[in-house]
């Protein structure tokens, strides 16, 4: 029998009313609509080398018998050391993006001012929604590099929080160090500054460190970091919040779930910490091949943003649904975008050499390569054409 709910039960229009997150496609899922059993997953800006081999054996030694400790003493004691922040600063999540929400719970009242940039992370907007905020986005430049002065216009507005990934997810770039700082002078007493940097690991030499420069300034501010991208363990579900001040951080920990970090993930976490080597190593690999692919690309005549993450944001000149299927029938999963604007873009993640082989050798036979290098080449000319202005 299918029951319909009973309209008495009231469910919170905030929450109810909000746009599906837009995740990328599973594996499982691919090799069904494909019916390929080689994916190539470059739609989740995963790591394609796995893990350090010491978070296997640490796993080994788990007793899931026992709760978890629900303030992740060692993880916070580690990342305390590595990063020279007081632990009690720190709040780490079921991933940094159950921080996006515990942050938007613990500070954002109904009606609230909520800013970030467009194309942004969808959660960015999501968990400001849930929370019945209002929110404004900046759009990035048609040269897909962010709008300093629009971003501090809108910060002249004191929204309760900017978000601002940098690097940004979906487009690549980050800010220089001129343009955090003309944001940074911008940020008044009342906004808190959430700056999401779940691909810190991969910004080049010449990048500013947010968390450093944030916490040379006596404002309010959140920075996130993630276990997902450079650490590999995006299925374990670990990332974390430093804050501005302790109050801040006892606000936002009050506002998760109490065992928010199971205890394979704090395990795992700990261990990927003691082999930073692993990391170091792994992202320098991606980095060589980041600019392989982007010179392949750029040879087609497409351009992306200038990266400073794991993945490249391409416009592929055509409907970025009808792309996406185009890969999935090589068995490649890219991840269409589709923020009004930037409908022929695709996010795609850079893999191992095999990988970006096959994703470059199916983006040549792309069909909208073509049209989309004449597009390119009316960027070059000064014209607009993606039509990203809000
Ligand atoms: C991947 C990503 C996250 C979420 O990472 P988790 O720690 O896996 O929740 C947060 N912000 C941005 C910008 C991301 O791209």
């Amino acid at each position: 029998m299918t029951k319909t709910l009973q309209p008495e039960i009231p469910l919170n229009p905030h929450v109810a009313g909000l746009p599906p997150y837009n995740a990328g496609m599973n594996i499982a899922a691919a090799r069904r609509q494909s019916g390929r059993q080689d994916i190539a997953a470059l739609a989740s800006n995963e790591n394609p080398h796995g893990c350090s081999p010491r978070v296997a054996a640490a796993l080994a030694n788990l007793d899931p018998s026992r709760y978890c400790d629900p303030a992740c003493t060692t993880l916070r004691a580690a990342l305390s050391q590595k990063l020279g922040v007081a632990g009690e600063r720190i709040v780490v999540g079921n991933g940094s993006e159950e921080m996006i929400a515990a942050v938007c719970r613990a500070v954002l009242s109904p009606g609230a001012l909520v800013a970030t940039v467009c194309p942004g992370f969808g959660l960015h907007d999501i968990e400001a929604l849930a929370n019945g905020a209002k929110v404004e986005k900046v759009a990035m430049r048609a040269d897909l590099n962010f709008d300093i002065p629009a971003i501090v216009a809108m910060l002249e507005r004191a929204p309760a929080i900017f978000f601002l990934s940098s690097p940004s997810n979906p487009v690549g770039p980050a800010l220089d160090r001129e343009s955090l700082e003309r944001v940074l002078a911008a940020v008044t007493p009342q906004t808190l500054l959430v700056l999401d940097e779940a691909y810190f690991e991969f910004i080049d030499n010449d990048m500013p460190d947010g968390l450093a420069t944030l916490s040379a300034t006596d404002l309010s501010w959140v920075v996130l970091r993630t276990f997902s991208k450079a650490y590999g363990l995006a299925g374990l579900r670990v990332g974390y919040a430093v804050t501005s001040d302790v109050r801040l951080a006892r606000a936002v920990a009050a506002a998760k779930t109490p065992f928010n970090v199971n205890a394979a993930a704090q395990v795992a976490a700990i261990a990927a910490l003691e082999d930073e080597a692993w990391m170091s190593s792994s992202v320098a690999a991606l980095k060589l091949e980041r600019t392989r692919v982007v010179d392949a690309v750029a040879a087609m005549g497409l351009s992306s943003a200038r990266s400073q993450t794991n993945f490249l944001f391409i416009d592929v000149g055509r409907d970025s649904l009808a792309a996406m299927e185009h890969f999935l029938s090589s068995g490649i999963i890219v991840k269409p975008w589709k923020e009004k604007g930037y409908d022929t873009f695709i996010r795609v993640t850079i893999g191992t050499p095999a990988e970006n082989d096959r994703f470059l050798e199916a983006l040549r036979a792309s069909p909208g390569a073509e049209a989309c290098a004449l597009s390119t080449l009316s960027i070059t000319k000064g014209a607009k054409p993606h039509g990203n202005e809000q």
